[in-house]
């Protein structure tokens, strides 16, 4: 039987059985006991035993009594909290985009919700743990050109096609190209480019986003970025590329 589990806060291995959660109590030979979360608060003393802590397992014993009734809204908003940590460990995907798109399969009403605010620090703690454990030189939140290292995940779409085309590494005049192969072979296929600066939506240390558009069937994709330390320097830098 599969058994389900919810990784707590501290990293430990909560046991989800009919709406309880239980912690680990102690594990022996031939099974493992799991007392209920609420064994301090409200004094409940149900535990119950299983066969495993892994996703397959058996629940020994009958089905528990407990002196409180099962904390619904609790147990989800914890489900949000772990399922949006491990993406954050996976996907690189804009912190709203992320957080929306988990919220979207959230059963309603769930009262107990952490608020955007507090989820958007979970999602951004856990890429900055992930980001410095994959690789230990990435400087969070550079504050010049040269500090910037950029780890894995952002060199990668999310279906692991490399999309750091070119970085032009070095001092001051850094710059990156961001496009993957597929969208190289459909900028060739068309006739007509368009190319465009912003200076507004770029991050700090970059100080213009350059977009190179391809009319494609009648629409206009976007298809290479290259995000360019100043606007002069870009022309001369491009055309030594
Ligand atoms: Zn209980």
């Amino acid at each position: 039987m599969p058994l389900k589990f919810i990784t707590s806060q501290r990293g430990a291995l909560m046991l989800l059985y009919n709406g309880y959660l239980y912690t680990n109590k102690s594990v022996n030979k031939s099974n493992i006991t799991w007392r209920c979360v609420e064994y301090r608060k409200r004094l409940c003393s149900v535990v119950i035993y299983t066969t495993s802590d892994k996703r397959t397992g058996e629940i020994i014993g009958d089905s528990p009594v407990h002196n409180h009734a099962a904390d619904v809204a609790h147990v989800e908003a914890r489900k949000v909290k772990e399922k949006l940590k491990k993406k954050a460990s996976k996907v690189c995907e804009n912190n709203g985009v992320m957080i929306s798109k988990v919220l979207s399969k959230v059963p309603s009403p769930v009262v107990q919700l952490p608020t955007i605010k507090s989820l958007t620090r979970i999602v951004q703690r856990q890429k900055t743990d992930w980001a410095k454990k994959t690789d230990k030189a990435v400087v969070v939140n550079p504050k010049t050109l040269q500090d910037l290292v950029i780890p894995n995940m952002y060199r990668m779409t999310n279906d692991e096609e490399l999309f750091l085309l070119y970085d032009s590494e070095g001092g001051v005049d850094r710059f990156l190209v961001y496009a993957t192969a597929k969208n190289l072979e459909l900028l060739a296929e068309c006739e007509l480019w368009y190319c465009d600066g912003t200076f507004n939506l770029v991050p700090l240390i970059f100080k213009q986003l350059y977009i190179i558009h391809g009319l494609y069937h009648d629409k206009l994709l976007p298809l290479v970025y290259i995000l360019a330390p100043n606007k002069s320097q870009l022309y001369v830098s491009l055309s030594s590329f």
